[in-house]
């Protein structure tokens, strides 16, 4: 496995991987890496010739300053799982080394898409990840890249990133990896106490709730249901649950407003922010 701090090294790695025609698979990541990651690389590894896995805590992509300062940092052992998954190559720059000083940043138009759920409520956060996942796309040039489906709005960004790039990558979106008791693996997990660890499961088992109970009921009772739920747990907040549209993640009031509905949650539970989201399939 080869690690490259900067671009020259990456490029340098990838040259003759270029000219040999090799088909790359690339995963972005920011580290702090659990099975959820381990998930994608194991599918790019299955899927490719060469893969690729970027490491980076994307400062540009957080909205609030604790937040990026308290983000999971675990490079050794992160090697340690990538080595094992059989990853090809690392890339792990420095933020000088992704953002040189001077440099001007791309702007990007996600429309709709970014004016609601995690684009509304933390301003900045798509064009950052557009910024980050479009150099790296540049860069590596792959053929397909690897998104997981927890952060569901944001395969609709990349996808839309790729049109707006002309860039021929294939996105590949995959499954919500849980632990046993249904928490959605997350970098941010190994912040919560011990106490709110025991509490965190309850999230998905009160989306499980709804998804039963969307069988016989309307799109607002399943709404309210999730609300009211969540409100009774003394420890959660929530931030936002939205029923929307998978394609265009516009909310919508009926189940037949969309061919493909997904509920999507941010909970905060003491200062950590969690995510997850389910899919409803109503015809
Ligand atoms: P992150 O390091 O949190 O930016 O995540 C890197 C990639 O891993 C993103 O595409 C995430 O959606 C994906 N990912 C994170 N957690 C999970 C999970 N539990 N299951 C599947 N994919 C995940």
């Amino acid at each position: 496995m080869i690690i490259c701090k900067t671009k020259t090294d990456l490029t340098q790695a990838l040259s003759s991987i270029n000219r040999e025609k090799l088909s790359i698979g690339l995963v972005p990541t920011m580290g702090a890496l659990h099975l959820g990651h381990a998930s994608l690389v194991e599918k790019a590894r299955k899927e490719n010739q060469i893969v690729v896995v970027s490491v980076f805590v994307n400062p540009i992509q957080f909205n609030n300053a604790e937040d990026l300062k308290h983000y999971p940092r675990t490079m050794e052992n992160d090697l340690k799982i990538l080595e094992e998954k059989g990853c090809d190559i690392v890339f792990a720059p420095s933020p000088e080394e992704m953002y040189p000083q001077g440099e001007p940043l791309e702007s990007y138009d996600f429309g709709l898409l970014e004016k609601v759920m995690e684009g509304k409520n933390r301003p900045g956060h798509f064009n950052g990840v557009g910024v980050i996942v479009g150099r790296l796309f540049s860069m590596v040039n792959p053929n397909k890249a690897y998104f997981g489906e927890k952060d569901f709005q944001q395969v609709s960004i990349i996808k839309d990133l790729v049109r707006q790039m002309k860039h021929g990558v294939e996105i590949v979106p995959c499954p919500i990896i849980r632990e046993s008791d249904g928490l959605a693996l997350s970098s941010r997990n190994a912040l919560l106490t011990k106490e709110n660890r025991k509490i965190a499961p309850i999230i998905y088992s009160i989306l499980k709730e709804s998804l039963s109970l969307s069988q016989n009921a309307s799109l607002s009772e399943v709404k309210q249901f999730v609300e009211r739920r969540i409100k009774k747990e003394k420890y959660l907040a929530l931030e936002y649950f939205e029923i929307a549209d998978e394609d265009s993640m516009q909310s919508i009031v009926n189940w037949k407003d969309a061919k493909e509905q997904v509920g999507c949650i941010v909970v905060k539970l003491g200062d950590v922010r969690l995510i997850d989201n389910i899919r409803y399939h109503k015809k």
